[in-house]
């Protein structure tokens, strides 16, 4: 048994982290603050990257995600598992907490659970989840994110109630990662699903995405982990061999006016009759965002000119008061987004969509969900 450590929704509250593959954390590391943000790290050598990070930076807030979710399916028999030199292993409660103990000998500031995948519930008795939260339940700690690794599905008006109901019953803060191809949020009823279940759970963190960090926190979420690459931006479907990627990269922005990632290329469509329009970060100074190319420092460079505007964006966010001032400024970011896709269109004569996530953000918020127990009679009536 491990001592906990105090207070872990305190490192959590508010907190910005970016998720990072082993290889690029260090170069991230710079345009990362210690106070506001920090690193989940994922890959084969996390373990080692956050010993040394820690190490030379041990104000900076760095974990490691075991990733176990993009390998393997959870059952109810074995919902955590971990892949070892010798191959898949499925953890009980004492493996469970080796795992764990090996985190934090490795420095991590706290320890995540190496979750399974939760597919979408077919038989509507949560049996996969609940197991999850009945053996994380078990562990005798106070320095542990339980991570939630979920299909998208569970945000469904149907399944959700049972999805609030088992991160409300978990005794640890519970870290959600919602899996989807493409874009979880433009799935039917999953933004206003999500709202609904920050709203409804104040021990939430959304992991593993992208600005839809920034919603979440704004409806009551504890914190959030958003992904330095498109593949660390949402949940995957396990593969045994996942992790391998191999295709050449391509940079990729953070355009803050649209609150959107796009490819330069795309930048460079827009930009091609009229001044791109540059920027102010500590990477940029200044100059336009359509100037990265393909080489690798180029790449390396975008992304730390993302990460800077998160970094932005999230100090605005911590500067207002958690309800109606925090809702109140995200609105207005999308406000200003809107106008300035019209903007662009106008300017450049050219077709610029509004993102589908960000037309459901500017909806009204939905209420939070009703307290446990009021949604039985609703829960035995519901088609299966
Ligand atoms: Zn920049």
């Amino acid at each position: 048994m491990r001592a906990g450590i105090e207070g872990i929704d305190e490192l959590l509250r508010d907190r910005l982290l970016i998720m990072v593959n082993d290889q690029s954390a260090i170069d991230v590391l710079p345009h990362v603050p210690a106070r506001t943000g920090g690193l989940v790290v994922t890959g084969a050598a996390a373990p080692v990257r956050c010993r040394e990070v820690r190490n030379a930076l041990p104000e900076t807030v760095v974990v490691i995600d075991p990733g176990s979710h993009t390998q393997q399916i959870a059952t109810t028999d074995a919902p955590f598992g971990f892949k070892t030199n010798y191959g898949w292993r499925d953890l009980d409660l004492a493996g469970l907490n080796e795992i764990l103990d090996g985190q934090r000998d490795n420095r991590a500031s706290y320890a995540v659970t190496p979750t399974c995948f939760i597919p979408a519930d077919q038989v509507g008795d949560a049996s996969i989840l609940k197991a999850a939260i009945h053996q994380a339940n078990q562990l005798r700690r106070g320095d542990t994110l339980v991570l939630l690794p979920c299909s998208w599905r569970w945000l469904r008006r149907s399944s959700l109630p049972h999805l609030a109901e088992q991160i409300r019953a978990c005794r640890h803060p519970v870290a959600l990662i919602l899996q989807a191809d493409g874009d979880p949020l433009v799935r039917d009823q999953a933004p206003e699903g999500l709202r609904q279940l920050c709203r409804s759970c104040p021990r939430l963190v959304l992991w593993r995405t992208d600005l839809a960090a920034f919603d979440a926190m704004a409806h009551g979420a504890l914190g959030a982990a958003v992904g330095a690459s498109a593949v660390l931006r949402h949940g995957v479907a396990p593969r045994p061999d996942n992790g391998g990627g191999g295709h050449r990269p391509f940079p990729v922005v953070l355009v803050r006016r649209l609150l959107r990632y796009h490819r330069v290329a795309t930048l460079e469509d827009w930009f091609a009759r009229i001044d791109p329009w540059t920027c102010d970060c500590a990477v940029c100074k200044g100059s336009a965002l359509t100037r990265f190319t393909d080489s690798d420092a180029d790449v390396l460079a975008a992304l730390q000119h993302t990460i800077r505007e998160l970094y932005s964006m999230h100090e605005e966010l911590d500067a207002t008061l958690p309800g109606d001032e925090r809702i109140g400024w995200w609105r207005q970011q999308l406000a200003d987004a809107w106008e300035y896709h019209r903007l662009l269109a106008s300017q450049t004569d050219t077709e610029v969509p509004i993102p589908k996530v960000l037309q459901a953000w500017r909806r009204p918020s939905p209420p939070a969900l009703p307290a446990a127990g009021k949604y039985r009679g609703q829960d035995q009536s519901r088609p299966s």
